[in-house]
């Protein structure tokens, strides 16, 4: 399974899958971007994705994107998973996009570390869609209102919205989940809160990432299709 003809196979079949969604719905396929999550995958199996031209990877663990992210700073890392605030330190400047901003303690420190390095973070507000106890994220109700009070501090630039949709097996079962955040990310969006860029939706892993595709996803986040399962299924 970690051979590189086997990254290739399921690579080519993951963008194929892309092209073809992307296509039945309308869109253009470059405005998808395919993020390869490699969090708890060795760095040589990272080595032949970016062989084949996939620069963008993504993680759930600070620790991983830093040691990751030292060897291969051409690597465009994506943070995914939960952050904490103690963290933030560390990946500010590392990761390219945080995706899991899940409350606005969290976007002021990502602010606060940022503007003392001179920087300006890109995040997305991180969506509990299906509002699963279980799961991080604003409610979807509380989306804009959070955007506002976060668009006003300067380190930081929101992008636009994740989530992550139930684990099912019957891909559309979430489909009305996807609409939903793409409604959501066009109610923000009308708003025309300073400071607050609806132009990226997160969302659809291994087993959805066609279906989020149908219904407007910018970003896919797929890890499993792309190489293998994982010996700790991660959150
Ligand atoms: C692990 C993870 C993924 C990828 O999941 P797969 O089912 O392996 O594609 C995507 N998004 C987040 C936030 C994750 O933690």
């Amino acid at each position: 399974m970690n051979d590189a003809a086997s990254v290739r196979e399921r690579y080519e079949d993951v963008l194929k899958k892309i092209k073809d969604a992307a296509e039945k719905a309308g869109r253009d396929p470059d405005e998808v971007t395919l993020v390869a999550v490699s969090k708890t995958k060795p760095i040589e199996l990272m080595e032949e994705a970016a062989a084949l031209g996939q620069l963008d990877f993504g993680e759930n663990h600070v620790q991983e994107v830093v040691w990751k992210q030292a060897l291969h700073p051409e690597y465009r890392f994506h943070m995914i998973g939960h952050l904490q605030t103690n963290k933030v330190k560390q990946v500010v400047g590392k990761a390219v996009l945080i995706h899991s901003v899940d409350s606005v303690h969290l976007a002021k420190t990502i602010s606060d570390v940022s503007v003392r390095r001179g920087l300006v973070s890109d995040v997305l507000l991180e969506i509990n869609v299906a509002s699963e106890p279980q799961k991080y994220g604003f409610p979807p109700e509380e989306a804009a209102g959070a955007a506002r009070e976060i668009a006003a501090f300067p380190g930081i630039r929101i992008r636009g919205l994740m989530c992550v949709a139930p684990n099912s097996d019957d891909p559309e079962k979430n489909r009305p989940y996807f609409q939903k955040m793409q409604h959501l990310a066009v109610d923000i969006g009308q708003k025309n809160i300073d400071n607050v860029f609806m132009t990226v939706l997160s969302m659809g892993m291994s087993k959805d990432f066609a279906v989020a595709v149908e219904e407007g996803a910018t970003i896919v986040r797929v890890g499993t299709a792309l190489f293998g399962e994982r010996e700790y299924k991660g959150a």
